[in-house]
């Protein structure tokens, strides 16, 4: 019975590692997340992206996540995956990957490049989850966005009420419209 049990968690976490790299998640996602060997994984990698995986440190600053367009995509995310934790009793990891695919599904759907990778989706949530981020509403719109913890909610204003100057009305077209970020996740689901 243990053993059948083993293989079982084992073809899950296969599972996992398979949609993770499809989504073209990070190797050091891969080990994080899965009890799979290093050898294993690099293998798998190679078999599913057809590419060896790319080198070198992941991104461990939270300033990307504090810049314009990122933070917009990057709030869009963390909304959707704020609902699922509350809505669907999933494993840690298959939050992010499904949070991520509704993330995706949007994007698309509004025509644009997704900015957030799920490498960068996944470390958002652990900077979440270590307090060094948090989520703080709009003071104008009500949406909730990515901030530093410290973020006086009361003077908060988002990056689409208030848009930086640079961004001309052609950037503004191209750029993420979230609208009511807790409705849209609604139904996204
Ligand atoms: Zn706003």
């Amino acid at each position: 019975m243990a053993r059948s049990k083993s293989i079982l968690t084992e073809a899950r976490q296969i599972e996992r590692a398979v949609t993770l790299i499809h989504l073209g998640a990070r190797l050091q996602v891969l080990e994080s997340e899965t009890d799979l060997s290093y050898e294993r994984l690099l293998r798998l990698y190679k078999e599913v992206s057809g590419r060896s995986p790319s080198k070198g440190q992941l991104p461990f600053s939270t300033d990307w996540f504090m810049t314009w367009q990122p933070n917009i995509h990057a709030s869009l995310f963390l909304n959707l995956h704020e609902y699922l934790n509350k809505a669907a009793a999933l494993d840690e990891i298959d939050t992010v990957i499904k949070a991520y695919q509704l993330y995706l599904e949007q994007i698309q759907a509004q025509g644009l490049e997704p900015l957030l990778s799920v490498t960068r989706a996944w470390r958002l949530v652990k900077f979440v989850d270590n307090g060094m981020l948090t989520m703080t509403a709009c003071s104008q719109c009500g949406g909730h966005f990515v901030t530093h913890p410290h973020e006086i909610a009361r003077h908060y204003v988002c990056g689409l009420c208030n848009p930086p100057a640079r961004a001309g009305k052609g950037r503004m077209a191209g750029a993420l419209q979230m609208g009511h970020p807790h409705a849209e996740a609604a139904h996204a689901h």
